[in-house]
């Protein structure tokens, strides 16, 4: 017990002979993203505090007294062992701030027993190597329990992302049209947490490494309206009550145009209403499933290879035959000519497999907790429902079969029935992977 307690006094001088190094790193993190405000979370009696840049001719003394502190709590803050030597050009925290300095806005947070600045950078939602340039560290040295880690305190969520025995949370500013959002929340036990945002029931999976964090994704309807709607989670408390919390969430417009799409009058017919709302609902009651287990992380790979370009992105607006807009385009079309292969962008099981009238020859993909991607149009099924696919194997070839008016590849992605950029998910890893 005695060794583990002088260790962490020798872990403690380190860390203050650092804080130079800090404090220089602090003057580039300012350099890049603007003045900011020094606000500890911890001691609300120390205020704000700035920073000011050594120049030739001052001592600590006068610094202090120029900016009205004490001299003691300069060294403090500062970590200086020496108050004799101070460098022309070190940048200097100036408890209080004031008129000459610029300001930060840091918040200070605590390292638990046995965690690294990765650990604390997982548990605020925080980018570990932002912190580990912010507070002069590895990511993975460890840290002694208790041990101040300075965060930027933009990227930290407002105060109240917590509540009983969920310990933090890190929401979206916003979300936009089309788009899928990630919440991350860390409980205190393994809670079953529920939630819904904009109404719609969201799905929360564990992650692999860590029992206590769970992530959601939040897709948001192409053309839902921009304004800020609630997201409400709630778990089960130990005395059997329901505790829940309310956040609103800003929605903003994407950046989506509008098209006009030209039917020939034989194709015409396949726009009768019954026969298109018949077929939505078999497809949709396939994708409102949630199956336990996700089964792919990481990033889509592209469902053609990448010579076949886009031909229409996901969400753009449509008008048929010059009417007004009524629909958006809910998936990804590639151009690409007939027969050429269509692969899974990653592992799923075949939920359906078979010709439909508007989607022609469709095949949807499950890939667990709530997210599926379709592939329409094809000239050619060359899987059946219930098999397992992996990451590439072959799904059919393109087509034009269904309400189609030439050999495309239309892939769209679905997550709890939402039609949402499926490009994203080939770009960003939001399933599963820690941030
Ligand atoms: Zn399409």
């Amino acid at each position: 017990m005695k060794d583990e307690v002088q260790s962490g006094i020798r872990h403690t001088w380190p860390w203050y002979g650092l804080l130079q190094a800090l404090v220089l790193a602090l003057a580039l993190w300012m350099g890049l993203t603007g003045a900011f405000r020094w606000r500890p979370e911890s001691a609300a009696a120390q205020g704000n505090a700035g920073t000011y840049t050594v120049v030739a001719g001052d001592t600590l003394a006068g610094i202090a007294e120029r900016f009205g502190v004490s001299l003691e709590s300069l060294i403090q803050l500062n970590g200086i062992q020496n108050p004799d030597l101070i460098q022309v050009g070190q940048v200097l925290l100036i408890p209080g701030g004031g008129e000459g300095t610029a300001a930060v806005d840091l918040a200070v947070v605590y390292a638990r027993p046995g965690e690294s600045l990765r650990a604390v950078a997982l548990r605020y939602g925080q980018d570990a190597a932002v912190l580990a340039t912010l507070n002069g560290q590895e990511e993975h040295t460890s840290l002694f329990p208790g041990q101040p880690v300075l965060v930027p305190r933009e990227t930290l969520p407002p105060s109240p992302l917590r509540f009983g025995a969920v310990a933090t949370m890190s929401l979206p500013d916003a979300l936009v049209q089309g788009r899928t959002g990630r919440l991350w929340v860390t409980t205190r036990r393994p809670l079953s947490l529920t939630a819904t945002w904009n109404g719609l029931p969201v799905v929360f999976t564990p992650t692999d490494a860590d029992p206590l964090r769970q992530f959601a994704l939040l897709p948001v309807p192409a053309l839902l309206a921009p304004q800020p709607y609630p997201l409400i989670i709630t778990y089960q408390a130990r005395n059997g009550f329901p505790l829940s919390r309310t956040w609103q969430i800003p929605v903003v417009a994407g950046d989506y145009e509008t098209q006009d799409i030209v039917l020939p009058p034989d194709r015409g017919e396949l726009l009768e209403p019954t026969l298109v709302q018949a077929e939505l609902e078999k497809v949709t009651a396939v994708w409102s499933q949630v199956s336990p287990t996700l089964l792919w992380r990481d990033v889509f790979s592209r469902p053609v290879s990448l010579e076949y370009v886009t031909s229409s992105p996901f969400g753009t607006r449509r008008s048929y035959n010059s009417g007004p807009v009524a629909s958006y385009h809910a998936g990804q079309d590639f151009a690409a000519p007939e027969g050429v292969p269509v692969v899974a962008p990653g592992d799923g099981v075949v939920a359906l497999a078979e010709p439909l009238d508007v989607r022609g020859n469709a095949v949807l993909l499950d890939h667990g907790r709530g997210i599926f991607t379709g592939y329409w149009h094809l000239s050619q099924i060359d899987v059946t429902p219930g098999q397992m696919v992996r990451q590439g194997d072959l799904l059919g070839l393109v087509g034009n079969s269904g309400l189609s008016t030439g050999a495309h590849l239309h892939w769209e992605l679905r997550i709890y029935g939402v039609a949402v950029d499926p490009m994203q998910f080939v770009e960003e890893p939001l399933a599963g992977l820690s941030p």
